[in-house]
């Protein structure tokens, strides 16, 4: 007898549960991408115990027929799309057909729903893939879904899940996700029925960032629209004072769903290159809308990958439209952080930190252990209720302060006409008051209901590195030779960027010769950067053009390592400089399109406002 049969249905829809399936927030992300496609427009919601005792999800979306509730659980089973050129035109999160198959195979589930056309709705249940009841019953409108006893039957699978802290945590980020994918849809989170998230649904981002987020984030928020014939791309981005150290705070939506891509954030990192300090990520939430033609999908089961038709073409209209968002803004950060206001606890922005700041009801997030702490315990001991009732004040307060933020917010919509005179101007200029320098590196200067405070080493780099910028781009670029010439390897590809950027690199102040074989010899380089000269630092050149294959990255690259060189050419602080030396450079400083961050990314004037220095001298309240 030969040795090969076929695996039984249930331990094939196990095997691909695993794919599906790793932990609570991935039959989480799945549901809620379910109610999405049924056009719900509130969605909790609820987890016990990391979700491993329940999941529940409730929509008020279009509901299951009661004759398809069975076939909504069978493998490969949608009614999303038809065939594979239906694909090309996807408009649904879902449209492979496994969620629920997968979901069922691992645990015991329940499905309550109902249509708005039929009368009584159904309720089903089926263990480990085996359907165990299927009966009428009456029920709201929507769908509701009860996973529980998640992997009961695969406790290997189990085994690898974390704490039920770190689990409500990875939950409570992807219905972070799916909450400022749809701001159009009222999310809410219950864990261990306390409400950790609660979305208004109104459509409007700014609301939902703020949920998310907190009040001060809402300060520091810069919208972005812009499109071309192919694309759009709509939504938020944050000032450089809400940049992080990872990309926790980096979310890009394709056509209303979460993705990763390191193109588009390479894209959008180096567009916020000249406003961050290295190492630094922007907070982001962009949404962009593409032709479903022109993107692939279905590249990963868990669909955050996305192949894109033009991936350079994205890349250049994600990089400048940013871009062109930060050159309009005038970035100047506070030299306090903005006062709380006294009635309010303003939610913190804490430094390094991903975790969205809800309020009070926000689980305390330790970055070193990249854990979400809950309390405790549920039952308030004597201190903690007078907590909770203080607490429950503040909410009061915040909520009233909250109502007021939402007028603002419709207030603040951006009409390019409004925007205010910028603080270095050649008019604005002319009222200027130089009152002197401070701790011998900062330089106080009046301007209308403004103190600035510059820091001397830092406009004057920000100067030189300007100055060789455009000697850079008009081309007047020096070469200097290398003796002996650096003999680089090169594979195919980069060979093929070498002879496709040919111009770019003489442009420059390159020459490069072929060496014999693989082998070429760089025998000049650009004038100011002698350093460039190693071997390292000119294949790193080489990969990041083929990464991006963009001849602009290029040039921007090349910029980075002039910043080190006009770092080293610029007058220090503590160093005495005369006031006429500082007029000079505050004169040069003006003629800049971005005077206001060295190419480092640190900031090279901070302000303080007449109203913040009275307010200290309680001059006003
Ligand atoms: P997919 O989403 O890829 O189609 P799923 O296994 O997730 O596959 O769901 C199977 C089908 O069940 C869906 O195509 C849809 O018709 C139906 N369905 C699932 N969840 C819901 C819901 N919350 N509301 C309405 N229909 C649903
Ligand atoms: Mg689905």
């Amino acid at each position: 007898m030969g040795k090969i049969h076929v695996l039984k249905q249930d331990t094939v829809d196990q095997i691909a549960a695993g794919e599906v399936i790793e932990r609570p927030a991935s039959i989480v992300k799945e549901l809620v991408e379910n109610s999405i496609d049924a056009e719900a427009t509130q969605i909790t919601v609820e987890i016990r115990e990391g979700g491993l005792s329940l999941i529940r999800v409730t929509d008020n979306g279009g509901g299951i027929a009661f004759d398809d509730v069975p076939l909504a659980f069978l493998r490969h089973a949608t009614s999303k799309i038809n065939d594979a050129a239906d694909l090309c035109a996807l408009t649904s999160l879902g449209f492979r057909g496994e969620a629920l198959s997968s979901i069922a195979a691992v645990s015991q589930t329940e499905l309550i729903t109902r249509t708005a056309s039929e009368e009584l709705g159904c309720r089903y249940r089926i263990e480990g893939g085996r359907e165990i009841l299927n009966e009428r019953t009456g029920a709201p409108a929507g769908t509701s879904f009860y996973v529980r006893n998640l992997f009961y039957n695969t406790p290997a699978r189990k085994k690898f899940l974390k704490t039920p802290m770190t689990e409500a945590g990875h939950v409570q980020e992807i219905l972070t996700r799916l909450a400022l994918s749809h701001s159009e849809i009222s999310f809410t989170f219950l864990n261990n029925e306390h409400e950790k998230l609660h979305t208004p649904g109104s459509g409007n981002l700014e609301e939902t960032v703020y949920e998310i987020y907190g009040r001060e984030t809402l300060h520091h928020l810069i919208p972005v629209a812009v499109s071309s014939p192919a694309i759009k791309l709509t939504g938020l981005i944050g000032d450089p004072q809400l940049a992080r150290s990872s990309r926790c705070n980096e979310n890009y939506f394709m056509n209303g769903r979460y993705f990763i891509s390191p193109v588009i954030s390479k894209a959008i990192e180096e567009a916020f290159q000249p406003y961050l300090m290295q190492h630094k990520y922007p907070f982001t939430v962009l949404h962009f809308t593409i032709d479903p033609d022109q993107i692939d999908v279905n590249v990963h089961p868990g669909k955050t990958e996305i192949r894109f038709g033009s991936q350079q073409s994205v890349f250049v209209f994600a990089r400048d439209a940013v871009r062109s968002t930060l050159a309009d803004e005038e970035m100047i950060p506070g030299a306090a952080p903005p006062a709380a206001s006294a009635d309010a606890p303003s939610a913190k922005i804490p430094e390094s930190s991903c975790t969205p700041v809800i309020s009070d009801r926000k689980p305390k997030y330790d970055p070193d252990t990249s854990r979400i702490h809950y309390k405790k315990s549920d039952v308030p001991s004597e201190p903690e209720k007078a907590k909770e009732f203080f607490l429950n004040e503040m909410r009061r307060r915040v909520t009233m302060s909250h109502e007021q933020d939402r007028k603002e917010i419709k207030h603040a919509t951006p009409v390019a006409e409004e925007k205010p005179e910028r603080i270095f101007s050649e008019t604005s200029r002319l009222s200027y008051r130089l009152i002197g320098q401070l701790f011998r590196t900062y330089w106080l200067v009046e301007f209308e209901d403004k103190l600035l405070l510059i820091d001397q080493h830092a406009a004057h780099e920000k100067v030189l590195f300007e100055q060789i910028k455009k000697r850079y781009a008009k081309e007047e670029i020096p070469v200097q030779m290398t003796a002996p010439p650096v003999i680089l390897r090169l594979t195919i590809n980069e060979q093929q960027i070498l002879v496709k950027y040919k111009d770019v690199f003489t442009r420059m102040g390159f020459e490069i010769e072929p060496f014999g074989g693989d082998d070429f010899a760089v025998r000049g380089v650009p004038g100011e950067l002698p350093s460039i000269a190693s071997q390292d630092i000119l294949m790193e050149l080489f990969d990041e053009l083929e990464a991006t294959d963009d001849a602009d990255t290029f040039v921007q690259s090349l910029q980075d390592k002039l910043a080190s060189v006009s770092c080293k050419a610029a007058v220090k602080g503590h160093q005495s400089i005369s006031a006429a030396e500082m007029e000079a450079l505050l004169d040069q400083l003006l003629l800049l399109e971005n005077p206001y961050f060295c190419p480092h990314g640190r900031p090279v004037m901070v302000a303080v406002t007449q109203a913040e220095i009275e307010k200290k001298f309680k001059r006003i309240v």
